[in-house]
């Protein structure tokens, strides 16, 4: 046993004696990243249990869905592992370019991290009544936003502490008339299971959004990349799909999900200070953040940035996402990187 333990220390001298060398001697070597901070599991299922007393519901169900498939479907938490190192590592290399270095051998090509990235996108609405068969001016209003959100260029209307961090994220979302599919079905509230994508599968080739009645208080959910292809796209609560009325009127449900199908963590992490959004410059905290704050709102001995889209701030409190989350965006279109798929 003591000669077993002796091995592995000399073998893992070597290997340490390998990795300074290979940085050393090798500078085009793969970017080394951390992982040691990756969690998938969250404590989504139980939201009350960390937030302050308005906070009791969640109004977004991804993290609670992902918690669910990860249980049903052993090999998502590895492919989601892989899919962060990737992020990760393009990340690493991101920043050694800029500093003038060049990328090595895994470091994705800077297209098309630079460019327009366009989706296509294809809706289909389900309802049990004619208030839930949404117009399609209503559904075309939702893509006028999503193209609006993720190409903003002007954050003079966020703090000035935050206003050097805004991204534009450069996505422009396309829908032809054609692309919209009706479908009057008996069920009132469909959940949050995916049972509505199992009765009208996804499209390939597409951001596809469920437009039907959810139930439960939930706005929306959407599928993380990694997940099954089967049950990839966005799900959004038909009075929440487009501009529409009340705290979440305006559209802001589907920026996001869509930037939780794009790869972005909610800004607090789903946890505690220490558990983060894998961003860095977007602030630490412990909490979602409800209607429409003030600034400055403190938790975790910093500001939080009630006003990005991955809170859960009313829509017209949020407008911003960051260059931090920008990069977690581009990375999955980047070579090798899991929506890459819409960029070919
Ligand atoms: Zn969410």
């Amino acid at each position: 046993m003591k000669k077993l333990i002796f091995s592995f220390a000399i073998l893992a001298l070597v290997m340490v004696a390998c990795q300074n060398n290979s940085e050393e001697a090798i500078p085009n070597q793969e970017a080394a990243v951390d992982m040691s901070d990756f969690y998938v599991y969250t404590s989504a299922d139980d939201v009350s249990a960390k937030s302050s007393a308005d906070a009791k519901n969640d109004k977004c169900a991804s993290m609670k869905v992902l918690n669910q498939q990860l249980k049903d479907n052993p090999g998502l938490e590895n492919r989601m592992f892989a899919i962060e190192k990737h992020t990760r590592e393009y990340i690493a290399a991101k920043g050694s370019t800029q500093k003038g270095k060049p990328g090595g051998s895994g470091t994705p090509p800077p297209t098309p991290y630079v460019g327009t990235v366009n989706i296509p996108v294809y809706v289909h609405v389900i309802y049990s009544n004619s208030a839930q068969n949404i117009s399609d001016s209503q559904i075309n209003s939702q893509i006028t936003v999503l193209n609006n959100d993720f190409n903003d260029t002007n954050y003079t209307d966020v703090p000035a502490e935050f206003r050097a961090v805004g991204a534009n994220v450069d996505i422009n979302f396309t829908l032809s008339a054609s692309n919209i599919a009706r479908h009057s079905n008996s069920t009132s509230s469909w959940g949050t299971n995916n049972s509505v994508k199992s009765a009208y599968p996804p499209v390939a080739g597409y951001l596809n959004f469920w437009v039907c009645n959810i139930g439960g208080g939930i706005l929306g959910y959407a599928q993380f990349p990694g997940g099954s292809a089967s049950t990839d796209g966005v799900v959004v609560g038909s009075e929440y799909f487009g501009v529409t009325s009340g705290a979440y009127g305006l559209g802001r449900t589907a920026t996001h999900e869509v930037g939780h199908w794009l790869n972005l963590r909610h800004i607090w992490g789903d946890g505690r200070c220490q558990q983060d959004d894998f961003v860095t410059d977007t602030p630490s905290s412990d909490r979602a953040n409800y209607g429409c704050p003030s600034y400055p709102t403190v938790h975790c001995q910093s500001n939080d940035m009630t006003m990005n889209y991955m809170d859960y701030t009313d829509d017209a409190c949020m407008n911003m996402f960051t260059l931090g989350q920008n990069d977690r965006i581009r990375a999955i279109f980047a070579s090798g990187g899991a929506r890459e798929s819409f960029v070919q």
